[in-house]
């Protein structure tokens, strides 16, 4: 733990203190990607509960990934020990099952109500046809609830119940957003709910990092906020702590265009004259790609087959080239169905690699047949155990293939469980606690940042990570921005897409890489691709042109790590 007292705010640039100590009231923090808005988020709360008494409990904080969330409760313990276990810390499902938990009778769900599973929502859909009421109406009479209930039943319920509303108010008079400006219509409402218009409520995000529009997300909530909330006090963060000063700028001018904060600045905290500039990989396939990414990372580690796994890992930032660990790694891509070729690539040489997905937890193969497993009356004991027996009765079920069509492979089902299992150890035998984390869940949430492998991540799941080195592949047209044959993209899913591209290049700290295939097989056939038009607009004394004379790899080289 930190010295908790004067030296708390020390650790924070003059702007991140003004906001870390701002008084009450609606707060807006606006700043670009790596300017500490997290850092300066968990110091607020820091300050506030060991500075100025306000108690923890009373204490509200919302991020947008479970993983987000558990990293939020770390950094809190350490600058504030056991106190921080008092402040409630989750997304907005979490919170959502919180107040439904609590309210549940009011809500006409019996005590037994759960949330539904895949083929119990596939069934009600199938009996309600086009009508949501019916639907609904279905899943309750079974005390059932949805993924979409679990905000819109605490709206409904808080709407017509100004006595709740108080309740929870009183509860949670200091509230926190992270990644504010990817909130929905719901979330929104029921924030609206729990905050008063004069609230302390403090929303951190950046406009230009909103990514989320496909699942109902509206920045429009972000950039709205000084009209929702009554004189609320708006901060801004200019200075960027993580990317190199070539990173950044080149992230600066690729998201320009599109940008949606008036008077953008970014400014480069690391001057460091000997910094790489960006790398730029014209492949000529997509194997050719892969195979970049495998050279490159034989490079940064020093040599695959020298490479020991037991080295552990240090602060790497800065290390120079042959210094650094898988972890320090991320591959990003838009699309999931581009990490095949790349995972194939580092498997094949024992290269160790974590793969993430933004998808939720349950909609991966192999999950819904596990839990059913799962699920079977009189089982009971440690679930870790439970799973992996489970999962050791379905990969001998699934080894041969049946007469019904079964798409499932033992492959799929071991990966399920490797993303299933950290969750599992966590809750220890509460199979319902299991089962609700696991519906509302995204693959991401089980990234371990420390485990010895590199990191593969679509660029949503990589929202608010950093890495010391960043591989953007795939940065073709048609693939980001991500079209599909026969349709235009308007302005605004291009606008999205010039943004999913900027957080791609603000993951990066020390050296980042953009790839780009010039074939790749993409609906039905192999096509000839061209650079993102993204590109463009990033001056070309930014980048070094790599393989322009082909490197050779000896094609036998033997790579054996495990
Ligand atoms: P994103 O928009 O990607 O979520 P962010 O604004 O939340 O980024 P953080 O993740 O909080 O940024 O910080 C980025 C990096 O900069 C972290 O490694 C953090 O520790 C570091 N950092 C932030 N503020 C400072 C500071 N005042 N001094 C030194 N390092 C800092
Ligand atoms: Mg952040």
């Amino acid at each position: 733990m930190e010295e908790v007292g004067t030296g708390l705010l020390d650790r924070l640039d003059a702007m991140q203190r003004v906001a870390a100590s701002a008084p009450g009231g609606p707060l807006l923090i606006v700043a670009g990607p790596g300017t500490g808005k997290t850092r300066t988020l968990t110091h607020r709360m820091a300050y506030l509960c060991a500075e100025l008494g306000v108690f923890p409990e009373r204490c509200l904080a919302i991020t947008f990934t479970r993983r987000a969330a558990a990293e939020l409760k770390e950094r809190l313990e350490a600058l504030l020990g056991d106190v921080a276990e008092d402040i409630t810390v989750g997304t907005f499902h979490s919170l959502g099952l919180i107040v439904l938990k609590e309210n549940a009778k009011a809500a006409g769900l019996g005590s037994g109500w759960r949330i539904a599973d895949d083929q119990e929502r596939i069934q009600a859909r199938e009996q309600a046809g086009e009508d949501d009421a019916a639907y609904r109406k279905l899943l309750r009479q079974q005390d059932l609830v949805d993924l979409d209930d679990l905000i819109s039943v605490p709206v409904e319920l808080l709407r017509n119940d100004p006595a709740l509303v108080e309740k929870y108010r009183r509860r949670w008079q200091w509230i926190f957003v992270d990644e504010y400006q990817d909130v929905d219509e719901l979330q929104y409402e029921l924030l609206r709910l729990l905050s008063p218009p004069d609230g302390n409520l403090c929303a951190i995000g950046d406009p230009d990092q909103a990514i989320y529009s496909f699942r109902g997300a509206d920045v429009q909530y972000f950039l709205r906020f000084n009209a929702d909330f009554v004189d609320a006090r708006l901060v801004r963060l200019t200075r960027n702590y993580r990317s190199s000063a070539p990173i950044l700028a080149a992230a600066v001018q690729a998201i320009a265009p599109s940008t949606l904060v008036s008077g953008r600045r970014l400014d480069p905290a690391r001057l460091d004259p000997e910094a790489a500039l960006v790398g730029r990989y014209p492949a000529r396939s997509v194997a050719d790609e892969a195979d970049f990414v495998l050279r490159s990372i034989d490079e940064l580690v020093g040599g695959l087959s020298h490479r020991s796994l037991d080295s552990g890992r240090v602060d790497s930032r800065n290390a120079p080239v042959g210094n650094l660990s898988f972890s320090d790694i991320a591959v990003l891509y838009r699309t999931d169905a581009q990490s095949g070729p790349i995972v194939d690539a580092l498997s094949r040489a024992g290269v160790p690699v974590q793969k993430r997905s933004h998808n939720r937890l349950r909609d991966r193969a192999g999950v819904p047949e596990i839990t059913r497993e799962l699920r079977h009356p009189g089982a009971s004991g440690p679930l870790a155990a439970r799973l992996r027996s489970a999962a050791q009765l379905l990969a001998q079920r699934y080894a041969t293939p049946t007469l019904d069509g079964d798409q499932l492979v033992p492959e799929d089902i071991w990966s399920a469980v490797e993303l299933m299992m950290p969750l599992a150890e966590r809750v220890g035998d509460d199979l319902a606690m299991f089962l609700q984390q696991l519906a509302t869940g995204a693959e991401v949430d089980s990234l371990d940042p420390r485990a010895e492998a590199v990191n593969l991540l679509t660029l949503h799941a990589a929202k608010g990570l950093e890495f010391p080195v960043v591989f953007l592949v795939g940065c073709e047209d048609g693939l980001l921005p991500l079209r599909w044959p026969g349709s235009a993209p308007s302005e605004e899913e291009i606008a999205e897409e010039r943004r999913l591209f900027f957080v791609g290049l603000t993951r990066a700290q020390d050296r980042l890489y953009v790839s780009h295939a010039a074939k790749r097989f993409r609906h039905g056939k192999e096509r000839e691709q061209s650079p993102t038009p993204f590109l463009d607009v990033i001056d070309s004394g930014l980048f070094e042109r790599l393989g322009e004379a082909a490197p050779t790899r000896p094609k036998d080289r033997q790579l054996r790590l495990l």
